[in-house]
């Protein structure tokens, strides 16, 4: 009767419902401070959120980072100076544009009451235009229909400041990025000067967003994984080669171009990753590569293929720094497609404007093949004839020279046949012309970056909807052993207090301790019905169940049961260890074939 009930409501509901109920119930998520009514865009993470998250990290690390051993990780603070968040352009770019109701006073993402009610999007106009397009479709305010303002740039960096009194000028960071850029030079010194080179970051940003909504796909505070590639340009085809590996080449990525766009079509179209190099639709191969693998990342945790998209943004769109942007896209049933992930061509900026702000020397030295004959030009000073010039002067003339660029203080000389410095006039006579073949060994740059950017909370949001699988009257989130919070549940079946049941209990309690001990996340259970206990380690996506049971006391066999397609069989206790790394590594759907596994 009751369970009857419960799948019809559990149909009726929509999949946001579920999810946001069994997350707050089995401690996935919930909203922050929520006993003095909670802050919007701020959520808590719970005891099973929090291993879903960690997994999700192990993951992106596993496929992103160390999967080519070009990438290494650090930690930089999240309290950033005024200093580097100016350099970077956020404090002049990083605004959304708002707009307040005249009659009710409430505050709105211009963008998105346009979108809303228009379908148009506004993404990256300027404010007059987009307030062009609110006076056109008489766009009103959301909530109590009233008169909208102009829209305005906000700054969404949160201030504060650094020392308690008089303190200088900081904000939260609000990616992760800067910290990498500005540690460059320390990392590749500690990697002994090698490039490519991948500097990457898994940590807390802050974004003072005007409406954060829409539960965790719009947070004021994330988790952003992330990571700064350095290149040579030059150098960028033929590295990329060295890691493509087959498997890589061949994986199909789904992209909606910025030209497609511009020409109506909104659909992807299927491309190979040599594919987007070969026709030059990503503007620099490793765009491709860390596409490629970004894509391979989603997939392996549990995302369909064709339930991810990239769709490059038109110039407009794209942040300050970039040279060209795909977001990466998962389609959610509740939300649409969402961005999950951004990769962009930040080419020279970053590292430019920190040379620029800081006058430190962010370049790098690249080493010729063969060195390079050079024929140099100088004019050194002939000291004898300056004095007689020069007189009194001497000593700061000589000084003067001595700061000159040797090439051009040679060729002004060459053109006007003298140069004056203080109002003396020193002609070609005061120097000896020197010309000389020298041996260039190598020149300075800046590496060229890209940079792919995965927000973790949303990626955890899509997961969940993905895994989530309504079963007649009960919920089972199907999501990937590697992600789930527990890779094993241990149930006695029995808990009474009869001796025989105190033996299974025992012997349940240190299978479950020896499992710890060997480092798998195993969880214990003995409160209610082995029906009900399944039930609650399906919910939260536990994989496997180990049962110990009555004929456990006679054989010294377990049961073993797979979460999705409720299967059991019986195994000796003693290889229980084994059949589950066995049962864990196990690649593919996870079907429980135990002929397989001899
Ligand atoms: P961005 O630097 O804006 O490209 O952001 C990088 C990634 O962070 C995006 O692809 C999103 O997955 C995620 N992200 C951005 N803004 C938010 C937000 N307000 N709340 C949650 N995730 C976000």
């Amino acid at each position: 009767m009751r369970s009857g009930w419960f799948s019809m409501e559990l149909k009726s509901r929509d999949i946001y419902e579920i999810l946001s109920d069994l997350a707050k119930r089995r401690g996935l998520f919930w909203p922050s401070y929520e006993i003095y009514g909670g802050v919007a865009g701020l959520y808590d993470f719970g005891p099973v959120g929090v291993l879903i998250k960690r997994n999700i990290i192990e993951e992106w690390l596993y496929w992103l980072v160390y999967s080519t051993g070009l990438v290494v990780e650090i930690e930089t603070p999240i309290i950033t100076p005024r200093i580097v968040l100016k350099a970077s352009g956020h404090e002049d770019h990083f605004t959304d544009p708002i707009t307040e109701c005249t009659k009710c006073g409430r505050v709105f993402r211009a963008d998105h009451v346009v979108e809303e009610q228009t379908g148009i999007t506004v993404e990256g106009y300027s404010m007059s235009d987009i307030w062009k397009v609110m006076i056109e479709n008489n766009v009103r305010c959301p909530e109590c229909g009233g008169q909208l303002t102009k829209p305005q740039p906000a700054l969404l960096l949160f201030k504060t400041e650094i020392g308690p009194y008089k303190g200088a000028p900081g904000y939260i960071r609000p990616e992760a990025a800067q910290g990498m850029f500005v540690s460059f030079k320390n990392v590749f010194t500690v990697v002994r000067n090698k490039l490519p080179l991948g500097i990457a970051q898994v940590g807390k940003v802050g974004r003072n967003e005007i409406s954060p909504r829409q539960s965790l796909i719009r947070l004021r505070e994330f988790t952003i994984m992330e990571f700064e590639f350095f290149f040579d340009p030059e150098k960028s085809y033929e590295e990329v080669m060295k890691y493509m590996d087959e498997e890589l080449e061949e994986e199909e990525l789904f992209v909606l171009t910025a030209d497609e766009k511009s020409r109506g079509i909104d659909r992807a179209s299927r491309y190979r990753t040599l594919e987007l190099i070969e026709e030059k639709i990503v503007k620099n191969p490793w765009m491709a590569l860390w596409m490629a693998k970004g894509n391979r990342f989603l997939r392996e945790i549990g995302i369909p293929g064709d339930k991810i998209r990239f769709e490059e943004k038109l110039p407009w769109e794209r942040a300050h720094y970039s040279e060209q942007t795909f977001d990466q896209q998962v389609y959610t049933r509740k939300f649409g497609w969402i961005e999950v992930a951004g990769y962009s061509y930040r080419t020279t900026y970053d590292l430019d404007r920190h040379i620029e702000f800081s006058r430190s020397d962010l370049s790098v030295f690249k080493r010729y093949k063969k060195p390079v004959e050079k024929l140099v030009r100088r004019a050194i000073p002939n000291p004898i004839k300056i004095r007689e010039l020069a007189k009194d002067k001497m000593g700061k003339i000589m000084e003067n020279i001595s700061s000159m660029d040797q090439e051009a203080l040679y060729q002004e000389l060459m053109s006007k046949g003298y140069i004056e410095i203080d109002g003396v006039k020193l002609g070609r006579e005061a120097f000896i012309i020197k010309e000389e073949k020298v041996k260039i060994h190598g020149e300075k740059f800046v590496p060229h970056v890209v940079e792919p950017s995965f927000g973790l909370e949303r990626i955890f949001y899509a997961l969940l909807e993905h895994a989530l699988s309504l079963e007649k009257d009960r919920i089972v989130l199907k999501i990937n052993p590697r992600i789930a919070p527990y890779q094993v549940a241990v149930f006695p079946l029995v808990a009474g207090s009869k001796p025989e049941h105190r033996k299974i209990v025992d012997i349940a309690r240190s299978l479950y301790r020896a499992l710890l001990k060997a480092r798998i996340r195993a969880f214990y259970d003995e409160e209610g019905s082995i029906g009900r206990r399944y039930a609650r380690a399906d919910e939260i996506g536990i994989p496997f169940a180990l049962t110990v049971d009555y004929q456990t006391l006679e054989d010294e066999t377990i049961t073993i049961r797979y979460r999705d397609t409720r299967e059991q069989i019986r195994i000796s206790i003693h290889e229980a260890y084994d059949k589950l790394l066995e049962l864990l590594n196990y690649k593919g759907k996870f079907k429980l074939n135990f002929d397989k596994y001899p």
